[in-house]
């Protein structure tokens, strides 16, 4: 199963890239988790793109592109692979295209999650993250047992800075002018299946595989 999942920030795509990948053992690829670990390791990439993220711009496609070229040549996505946060704008969705007709590998399916810019402001000035494996909370919606630790592994619970409210507003202009022009991009390929985001983290996993099941 080769997929994108595709939705503004706030969609609850790295929450839903965590099971459904696990569901279809297959890799999670997330272009902004691994230029996270980049920043936190100090690697020369780390160091190129902090400005980027810290700010809520995208960081530039001659860095991502390639980065996402390395990533899918790496064997264990002979089995597929789930990528979160990429493409991200229709030059990506272009070179992405070309990677994987090289490969003579196309996408399934591009899955979309849909949601009210007035849930995400929400969502994501609330959300915590677990350092230790990835997991999103929230302070309101998605609460833990324990306040800043996270109940799947007791690791410690951060807030990203580009959650942030100066930069949430950053981040959605962004999707808007230069992520959201893909959708469109996929629904002429034909590989466009749009859910609702709404609801708990179990209703839109459910929603997601009952509509990936359809696919295979
Ligand atoms: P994410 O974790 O997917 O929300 O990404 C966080 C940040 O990483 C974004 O706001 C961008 O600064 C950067 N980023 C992640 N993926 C991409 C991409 N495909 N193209 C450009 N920048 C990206």
């Amino acid at each position: 199963m080769r997929l994108v999942l595709v939705g503004p920030p706030g969609a609850g795509k790295g929450t839903q890239a965590l099971f459904l990948a696990s569901h279809f053992s297959i890799p999670h690829i997330s272009t902004g988790d691994i230029m996270r670990a980049n920043i936190k390791a100090g690697t020369p990439l780390g160091l190129e793109v902090k400005a980027y993220m810290e700010r809520g711009e995208l960081v530039p496609d001659s860095v991502t592109n390639e980065m996402v070229r390395d990533r899918l040549n790496e064997p264990d996505t002979a089995s597929g692979f789930l990528l979160d946060g990429f493409p991200r704008n229709v030059g990506q969705a272009e070179v992405l295209r070309a990677i994987l007709s090289e490969k003579k590998t196309p996408l399934h399916a591009v899955l979309e999650l849909s949601i009210k810019t007035s849930e995400i402001v929400a969502r994501l000035s609330g959300r915590r993250i677990c350092r230790n494996c990835g997991r999103a909370w929230h302070v309101d919606f998605e609460t833990t047992q324990v306040a800043g630790i996270c109940d799947a592994c007791q690791g410690e619970l951060y807030q990203r800075d580009d959650d942030k409210e100066e930069v949430i507003t950053r981040r959605l202009e962004v999707f808007e002018e230069q992520t959201a022009p893909i959708i469109s991009f996929y629904r002429t390929e034909g590989l466009l299946i749009s859910i609702s985001a709404s609801g708990s983290v179990a209703d839109i996993t459910e929603r997601a595989i009952s509509a990936l099941s359809r696919i295979r």
